[in-house]
């Protein structure tokens, strides 16, 4: 059995986690990128808030005193995970990006989702507010990937039959 508190503070450093992840791929991704400016710039957008994210999270933590040494656990839970989405070097990366994306920021969601419930249960009506403004800009990231997965696949095609023009990034 575990606690309401328990499950909630596992829950709390996988979010943490989540969001170190959430930085390496949104790094990357955008590094890269040199033919897709539009989506470059939501990507560094994200990647600022995603940054900012975890150190609200951090607040949150602290607060709950969660010892830093248990965070770094949690971290190699989602390495595959990302090693799975991350480092495409396939001719269709951006598309391929994208997609992984558009997953990713959904799955943030269903994960704050869940989290917010979780602290509430635990009684830590301050640790779900915190996540309830977070969850509004995943939401952004998600719609966003959502709605621009096309535009992005037709950029991609586009290129891509075009000679001499690079598409993949
Ligand atoms: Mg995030
Ligand atoms: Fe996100």
């Amino acid at each position: 059995m575990a606690t309401y508190i328990e499950n909630y503070h596992d829950w709390l450093r996988d979010a943490h986690a989540m969001e170190k992840q959430a930085e390496s791929m949104l790094e990357k991704m955008a590094e890269r990128l040199e033919h897709y400016p539009e989506l470059r710039a939501r990507l560094l957008q994200h990647l600022e808030e995603t940054r900012h994210q975890q150190r609200l999270l951090e607040d949150v933590i602290e607060r709950n005193g969660i010892s830093h040494s248990t965070l770094k656990d949690a971290m190699s839970k989602l390495i595959a995970f990302g090693q799975a989405m991350g480092g495409m070097m396939t001719p269709d990366e951006v598309v391929k990006g994208a997609i992984a994306g558009y997953v990713f920021e959904h799955f943030e969601v269903a994960c704050y989702t869940s989290l917010i419930t979780a602290a509430e249960q635990a009684g830590d009506h301050a640790g779900a507010e915190v996540f309830r403004t977070i969850l509004k800009e995943e939401q952004a990231m998600a719609d966003w990937a959502r709605d621009h997965l096309p535009q992005v696949t037709q950029q991609f095609l586009q290129r891509s039959a075009a000679p001499d023009t690079e598409a993949k990034k």
